[in-house]
């Protein structure tokens, strides 16, 4: 606490995100990167951006970048939004369509992605978490309940289960009456959930959001996107302009419409990611490990032989970093990234070993 922090600051609770460690070469399976580097032509048209252009602003709108979106998922550029990597999306869209206690608590699963909490948090916004089935699973009608808005991950993070699109069509159809919008976080999508943006017509009140940090190999880019009706665009414009109009630089833009735009170069990579995936799984579970059945790049595992404390303490010894959440229900379970070929068989050989 410090006497210059006001007295929002003093309230929060700041995300925590996973270790991004500097001085050892570690095999890092904690947050969800993908293993494989970004499309060339990402790599290009960075290096075509990275000119003279610098000098000058940004285009504040993203209009190349929101026209590819529109392209490669079927959509109009207006119903697209572009932020600074799904964070900032997630955030704009908690401010600009959640409230306080008077328009009922937003509904989000007692295990899910912990910013969520942190955002409404910040915005002052009324939540209940629900909590997730014994087997992890979202139960679609405790969702659909009077509330100020939904929003859920699909593939939920960190248990890696999906629902249908015809299961959160359900969700969609209770709140639209009540215009209540429901955020679809689909995050992880790609490897394995049915994407929600094909009814972005039909549903008036559906936020789509995507980033290309996990299936886009762009990370280290910062660049996340929205996907809805041009009214819910429009909200998060004006927020977007009440804060800082440029969030997405010049670089970021041209990388991420370029990867936009190179979908053979990373169905590929993910298809690889997916067939590991079911690899890492299969061998888990031989080991005696309970693995989620995950739709995601990652996978979420026990072992009914070392708590999760312990098991991600032995697996950093050997160099291999995990996630573990030391919370309610999941202490014991470990969130591993699935990286490549090689990687994977090093987890399964120190999994192994540890396990002996
Ligand atoms: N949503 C979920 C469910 C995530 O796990 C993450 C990654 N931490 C994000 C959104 C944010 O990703 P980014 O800001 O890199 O786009």
């Amino acid at each position: 606490m410090s006497v210059y922090w006001n007295e929002r600051v003093r309230r929060l609770s700041p995300y925590v995100p996973g270790e991004q460690p500097r001085d050892r070469k570690f095999i890092k399976l904690n947050t969800n990167e993908n293993p494989y580097p970004p499309s060339p032509k990402v790599i290009e048209a960075i290096g075509r951006a990275a000119g003279d252009g610098l000098r000058l602003y940004p285009d504040p709108a993203c209009t190349e970048l929101r026209e590819a979106a529109a392209r490669r998922y079927g959509v109009r550029p207006e119903q697209v939004f572009a932020g600074n990597g799904s964070d900032e999306v997630l955030a704009f869209a908690f401010g600009a369509f959640f409230e306080g206690a008077a328009a009922g608590p937003v509904l989000f699963p007692d295990i899910t992605y912990s910013f969520y909490p942190v955002y409404a948090a910040l915005w002052n916004i009324s939540f209940r978490t629900i909590p997730l089935t014994e087997d992890f699973s979202v139960n679609v009608e405790d969702y659909r309940t009077p509330a100020g808005g939904v929003v859920l991950p699909n593939p939920n993070a960190p248990t890696g289960r999906a629902l249908s699109a015809q299961e959160i069509t359900s969700m969609l159809e209770y709140h639209a009456p009540y215009h209540k919008v429901v955020i679809i976080d689909e995050a992880y999508a790609a490897f394995g959930a049915e994407s929600m943006v094909p009814r972005t017509n039909k549903y008036p009140n559906l936020l789509t959001v995507h980033t290309l940090s996990k299936s886009a190999s762009l990370a280290g880019l910062r660049a996340g996107l929205a996907i809805g009706n041009e009214e819910l665009i429009g909200g998060l414009c004006r927020i977007r302009d009440s804060f800082n109009s440029y969030t997405v630089d010049r670089l970021a833009q041209a990388g991420a419409a370029a990867a936009l735009s190179d979908a053979a170069y990373y169905d590929e990579i993910n298809r690889r990611i997916i067939a590991s995936r079911e690899r890492v799984s299969a061998g888990l579970a031989e080991l005696g490990f309970t693995v989620i059945p995950s739709a995601a790049n990652f996978i979420f595992v026990r072992s009914p032989r070392m708590g999760g404390a312990d098991l991600f303490v032995r697996l950093r010894e050997r160099g291999i970093l995990v996630r573990h959440f030391n919370k309610p229900r999941i202490g014991d379970f470990l969130r591993i990234s699935i990286g490549s070929g090689k990687e994977m068989d090093a987890l399964l050989e120190a999994c192994g070993e540890i396990l002996k």
